[in-house]
């Protein structure tokens, strides 16, 4: 049997998370291994943004994550925040654009971003291991064996940084969460964030033709509200507003959209009924609204009146309040099949804050999106893998 290979600090996964961790780590002169099952580092951050990786968002708060303990991510977020990864980009020479809401983009290509890290990680003398399976762990005098389809190997300190269960095709698992519980830990409930949403199977058929449609909205789902666009898809809802409002939603609960957020349809309405009384109010709303989507609500909500000269202020209160409230409850999700994340995760309470250590077993610490830290979309969850990963490359 060949002997277990030596190296201070193990970590699986070479994501977002995983590949700035063991660049901080090797930087304080520690020997540090990084193993991933897949054939290349970054693969998410290779698919991010399009291709163009959307690295971070200027307004970066704590505020933009959702977590059963909103309030941990803060020490990490505060210590290694936007600004800072914004500086590395800078000084690496990446060219970026805001496109909207603070969201950073590179100019060219997110591979740049993947080759800072991979050059970061050498020049920290970081040892990659690329597809290398891990087929157990093992913990005995403060010493983690890792026993991979590459060797064996001993380590005074694991960081956990093997990401959530979206897009399995890509190699995506739940191995983070199966560490977390061999080792006693809790994982809170998991399930697919960022996500689109299907149809109700009762909607389907008439709503799939309204695909490619996009109008600017604000959704609300539990409490939390997005403006931003939503496109109507032959499965169902996409676009970012609906990929946010997921994040907040289960099964059953019904989705607040208002459709016209920057128009005040009764002043519309009113003010058309006295300009253009023989207009009827669905050809007045087209103005405001895409107009398929008028021709479909026409059909689904209309008031039967065919002039707004014999519409009353009631009727056209009736049609602004369906159009600012109209309601709505999707099938279902896609599922961790086109979800950007994972939403819960390893809990929190079980971790510190500073430095991502569990409190269960010293040693062992969890970065990245296998933590139950989920950010909103437009840069927040590269944003929490730079700042925890940074967080635990610091201190393990
Ligand atoms: C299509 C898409 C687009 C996205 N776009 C953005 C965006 O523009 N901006 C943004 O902020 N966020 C975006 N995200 C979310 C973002 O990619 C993740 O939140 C982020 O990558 C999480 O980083 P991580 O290091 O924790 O995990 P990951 O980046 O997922 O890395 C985990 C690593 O662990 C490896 N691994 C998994 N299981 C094992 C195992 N059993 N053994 C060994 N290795 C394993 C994986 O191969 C992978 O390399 C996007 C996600 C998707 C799916």
């Amino acid at each position: 049997m060949p002997a277990a290979t030596k190296t201070d600090l193990m970590v699986l996964g070479a994501g977002a998370a995983g590949m700035i961790c063991a660049a901080e780590a090797g930087k304080r002169g520690l020997s540090v291994t990084v193993i991933d099952h897949a054939r290349a580092p970054g693969e998410k951050i290779r698919i991010s943004g399009g291709g163009r990786c959307n690295f971070t968002n200027l307004h970066c708060s704590p505020e933009n994550f959702l977590s059963q303990n909103p309030r941990f991510a803060i020490s990490a977020l505060k210590s290694f925040t936007q600004h800072d990864f914004i500086a590395r980009v800078k000084a690496r020479g990446i060219t970026y654009h805001e496109k909207t809401l603070g969201q950073l983009f590179c100019d060219n290509s997110a591979r740049e971003v993947i080759d800072m890290l991979t050059d970061d990680m050498r020049t920290s003398g970081v040892r990659l291991e690329l597809s290398t399976k891990v087929l157990e762990i093992g913990h005995r005098d403060a010493l983690f064996e890792i026993r991979t389809s590459n060797g064996t190997w001993h380590a005074e300190r694991l960081v956990v940084a093997t990401g959530g269960k979206s897009i399995p095709k890509m190699g995506a698992t739940g191995f983070g969460y199966d560490i977390a519980q061999q080792f006693g830990h809790t994982v809170t409930e998991t399930r697919a964030g960022l996500v689109p949403f299907t149809w109700a199977s009762h909607m389907a058929e008439s709503w799939k033709a309204l695909s490619g449609v996009s109008a600017d909205v604000r959704a609300e789902c539990n409490g939390a509200s997005f403006r931003e666009a939503m496109l109507l898809t032959h499965r169902g809802l996409s676009g970012p507003a609906m990929l946010q409002v997921s994040s907040y939603w289960r099964d059953g609960d019904r989705l607040q959209i208002d459709l016209a957020p920057d128009a005040d349809v009764t002043t519309i309405l009113k003010q058309a009924r006295s300009e253009r009384p023989k207009a009827s109010p669905w050809s007045v709303l087209a103005d405001v609204l895409p107009k398929r989507l008028t021709q479909k609500l026409e059909e689904d909500l209309g008031s039967g009146a065919k002039r707004l000269a014999d519409m009353g202020n009631a009727a056209i209160e009736d049609i602004a309040d369906r159009l600012h409230g109209f309601g709505l409850v999707p099938g279902g999700t896609e599922g961790y099949r086109t979800a950007e994340v994972t939403l819960g995760g390893v809990d929190t309470k079980e971790l510190n804050q500073k430095t991502m250590e569990s409190r269960l077993v010293p040693g062992l610490y969890f970065i990245g999106e296998v933590v139950d830290v989920t950010g909103h979309l437009g840069g927040h969850n590269f944003q929490w893998a730079w700042s925890s990963g940074v967080a635990a490359g610091r201190f393990a």
